[in-house]
């Protein structure tokens, strides 16, 4: 019996059909331990072969209508791409599209996977904000430039932040904390604070004039759920990696 792929999804994109949308977890894959199960990075130590087969795996649970797939080459940067057809794209942490049956992908282990939806312009787009590209504030240049490109607004978006590292779970030095604002971190001994990256990223959504009623996020810890996620900070190369997906589905 084939493994069957735990996928989280978000109540904010149900009632759209025509959206696809998909978060996968370490659960019902065919890798064997430290990267059990679902591990859908190529990037890892894990067996190339078997996170092929999770992967097809995943995206058949997707049902996703064929392989149409955006996959960003991810370098902690803020550079935003928009795409209009499938394949790789180089040193690239947020993709954007219009185009129907393409489907951008992103790849995370405590970084937040940011899924965002123009319900009227038929856009959508996938960012990866991890401590870098949220100091960067990669989230609002993915939606100044889908404003600018497609005639976006950002009051009519619906945006889905995906589980990461939560600030109980993630100290970083002083050099690091110097990106954000106080409010978004607390001391944690000598020269350590601890970070709240995902609560950053709903700032950061507000000031674009996200409304706050149109933000989903997931508040589990990436690094505490360790039956349901991969983290890199808890097990560094030992991690696998999750994938968020994301494309509208067009006759
Ligand atoms: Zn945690």
């Amino acid at each position: 019996m084939l493994p069957e792929p735990v996928i989280k999804k978000f109540q904010l994109f149900n009632e759209f059909r025509e959206l696809l949308h998909g978060f996968s977890t370490r659960q019902g894959g065919f890798s064997k331990a430290p990267f059990d199960e679902l591990n859908l990075g190529l990037s890892t130590p894990d067996d190339p072969q078997v996170v092929k087969r999770n992967r097809q795996l995943f995206f058949k649970e997707l049902k996703l209508p064929n392989n149409y797939l955006v996959f960003p080459q991810q370098t902690h940067s803020a550079n935003v791409q928009i795409v209009n057809k499938p394949g790789i794209v180089s040193n690239c942490d947020a993709l954007i599209t219009n185009q129907k049956n393409l489907f951008l992908t992103v790849q995370t282990a405590d970084c937040f996977p940011v899924f965002i939806f123009d319900p009227l312009k038929k856009v959508v787009a996938l960012v990866h904000s991890g401590w870098r590209g949220t100091a960067q504030n990669i989230v609002g240049r993915t939606i100044k430039k889908m404003e600018k490109n497609f005639g976006c607004k950002a009051v009519d978006l619906l945006v889905a932040i995906g589980p990461g590292v939560q600030q109980t779970c993630y100290q970083v030095d002083e050099k690091t904390a110097n990106y954000f604002q106080q409010r978004f971190l607390q001391p944690d001994g000598p020269g350590h604070f601890k970070l709240d990256v995902q609560s950053k990223i709903i700032a950061q959504l507000k000031e674009c004039r996200v409304p706050e009623s149109q933000i989903e996020w997931d508040s589990q810890c990436t690094h505490c759920a360790k039956e349901a996620y991969y983290s890199y900070r808890r097990d560094g190369l030992n991690s696998g990696r999750m994938m968020g997906i994301i494309g509208i589905v067009g006759a």
